[in-house]
């Protein structure tokens, strides 16, 4: 079990925070984003940053290779329309996308926004370590 602690200040005790946040368990602030029998992309829940979409995978796995043909399209597809209405609806120029494949939990993309506050910290890349903690 993993120990989580989250932006709303709870800390929750989980197996997998993918499979706890896909399946309904755990209930993300601002609710859910898009919801397929695929995927399902909801607001961060560990860092308060408007527009930090969360797209994961509803399978429990962890690679990008270990997507079927099926899931794979649909990825590309649920980026695409998140990254849009983050620029449409909150006016987000530019997004960092990270995807790691040994997390504790299971596969899910970062979209991370890229704010004017942030440049303070730097950019690109490892700026975004500093800038996650400072929210
Ligand atoms: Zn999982």
């Amino acid at each position: 079990m993993n120990n989580i602690p989250l932006s709303n200040g709870t800390t929750v005790e989980v197996r997998c925070l993918s499979c706890a946040l896909t399946s309904g368990l755990i209930k993300p602030d601002g609710g859910v984003i898009i919801e397929t029998p695929l995927f399902h992309a909801h607001q961060d829940v560990a860092y308060p940053i408007p527009g930090l979409v969360i797209l994961a995978s509803k399978r429990h796995v962890f690679g990008l290779d270990e997507l079927t043909e099926e899931e794979s399209i649909e990825y590309l597809q649920l980026l695409r329309r998140i990254r849009k209405a983050q620029r449409e609806v909150l006016k987000i120029e530019h997004v960092y996308y990270f995807y790691n494949e040994d997390t504790t939990h299971h596969f899910h993309t970062w979209l991370v926004p890229r704010y004017t506050w942030m440049y303070a910290f730097g950019r690109s890349v490892e700026s975004v370590r500093p800038v996650l903690l400072h929210a």
